[in-house]
């Protein structure tokens, strides 16, 4: 009996159809179904059991994998290189190295100035700005170069008393060094950051070349030696549009200016005026586009003394109010660039490299893989691009499964140096001097 609406009969009559063949199957054909299903359920499982053992397996495998490290060099490049390997979280024990005892390391004259892109990455790694000597412009962050080494040296060594961070300063590498060491004790990664002067590669036999490349550009520099000044930390000073007075040289700025100014280069000098009141230091560049008379009359001049006399000029039209002028007297202070250069980059042919035979790997960063004839006054911030891949390095070598990975690896730091270093030549100078 239905109440209120009934089905439509026809629906009925399929419905009953179909109950029928569902009725009309055999047992054996039944039995079959189940089995086939059962079947399929099984090895469906056994297919997912194997296959979420297997991805544990592999992310275990991976969490697990770690590799040891050595740092060559504490410099800022050397000393952030560490932190990085440090929180990859893929370092078994973490050796760094400099040949420099403590108070030698920390007493260098230079300011470092850190860029908006290094501050980040530095933040990201946990570096606290807040708890660093230094003072902040525009962004860029402003501190002694022995403050910033002696802060990541602080970070490095509370990670030193979990046991898997050993300094060494007063330490050379050297083929002496590599003799004593045995081969359970060799690293799988070592990160060479011994500056410009550095030997480190000759010593694990890569290759010293170098490629070096105009950066189309003109500069020169000067340093001012003041020991009865303060030091400590300093914002920067830039000036642009700069042009001197050289018409007692037969040089006529006025007409040259007028003349020989493309409208698309930026027009005269660039000065940039950086360093703690003690060792105060300068930097002038213009671009090579901007070619002029007066251009060329510096970069042949065999007067040095005029470079000399437009420094001594700048320097006391741009320095700060609270800072000293330099006069006659005072001028020995001193020493600078003889006459305009070429600016010119070099980096490395090889800035990363595998060691047959001791399955080492090899990645060169700060100035020992690139550095410029001139001192643009923030040349820290190109070593830490560099650094930028190193922490995924690292973490592509812990877990790399055989040595074509380990390839691999270095192939992206090897581009990624050189895409440093081209960036760099494009564009470095205008944000470092130009803007
Ligand atoms: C005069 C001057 C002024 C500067 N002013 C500024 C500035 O105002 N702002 C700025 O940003 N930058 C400035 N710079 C640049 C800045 O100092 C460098 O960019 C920076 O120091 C490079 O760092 P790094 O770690 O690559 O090399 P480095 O600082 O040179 O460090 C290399 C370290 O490796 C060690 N070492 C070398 N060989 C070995 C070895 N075989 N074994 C063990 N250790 C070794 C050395 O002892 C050294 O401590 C200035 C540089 C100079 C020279």
């Amino acid at each position: 009996m239905y109440r209120g609406r009934s089905p439509p009969p026809v629906k009925r009559a399929v419905l009953s159809s179909s109950a029928r063949g569902m009725s009309a199957e055999s047992p054996a054909d039944h039995q079959y179904r189940t089995l086939a299903l059962d079947t399929a359920l099984g090895t469906g499982l056994a297919v997912l059991v194997y296959a979420l053992l297997k991805l544990s397996l592999s992310g275990l495998r991976v969490w697990r994998a770690r590799v040891s490290v050595l740092v060559v060099g504490a410099g800022p490049v050397g000393l952030t290189a560490a932190l990085v390997a440090v929180r990859s979280g893929k370092v078994l024990k973490l050796t760094l190295l400099d040949a420099r005892y403590r108070s030698a390391l920390l007493c260098r004259p230079q300011q470092i100035a850190l860029d908006p892109r290094s501050v980040r990455f530095l933040l990201d790694l946990g570096v606290d700005f807040d708890n660093m000597e230094g003072c902040w412009r525009n962004e860029h962050f402003f501190t002694k170069i022995g403050v910033f080494q002696e802060y990541l040296l602080s970070i490095l060594e509370q990670n030193k008393q979990k046991g898997d961070v050993e300094v060494h300063l007063g330490t050379k590498f050297s083929e002496e060094y590599l003799r004593k060491m045995s081969r359970a004790e060799w690293p799988r990664v070592i990160v060479v950051a011994d500056g410009s002067c550095g030997d480190s590669c000759s010593v694990l036999g890569i290759s010293t070349d170098y490629i070096v490349e105009s950066c189309h550009a003109y500069g020169a520099n000067a340093t001012i030696e003041r020991l009865d000044q303060r030091q400590v930390p300093t914002p920067e000073i830039r000036a642009h549009s700069l042009y001197f007075d050289l018409s007692a040289y037969g040089i006529d700025t006025v007409k040259d200016r007028r003349n020989s100014c493309q409208p698309a280069a930026k027009p005269g000098f660039h000065l940039k005026i950086y360093g703690t009141f003690r060792n105060r230091y300068m930097a002038l560049a213009c671009t090579s586009e901007a070619d002029s008379k007066m251009m060329h009359f510096l970069r042949h001049t065999a007067n040095s003394s005029i470079m000399k006399n437009i420094f001594h000029q700048s320097f006391n039209a741009y320095k700060t109010d609270i800072e000293p002028r330099l006069s006659e007297p005072t001028l020995h202070h001193m020493q600078c660039s003889r006459r305009l250069f070429e600016i010119m980059l070099s980096y490395r042919r090889v800035s990363a490299a595998y060691i047959e035979g001791d399955n080492v790997a090899v990645t060169v960063e700060g100035e020992a893989a690139r550095v410029l004839n001139f001192d643009t006054g923030c040349g820290v911030n190109l070593g830490m691009r560099g650094l930028e891949s190193l922490g995924m390095f690292i973490y592509r070598t812990a877990t790399a499964l055989d040595r074509n990975d380990v390839f691999e690896a270095l192939s992206a730091k090897i581009q990624h140096s050189r895409h440093v270093a081209e960036t760099f030549r494009r564009s470095g100078l205008a944000s470092a001097v130009f803007e």
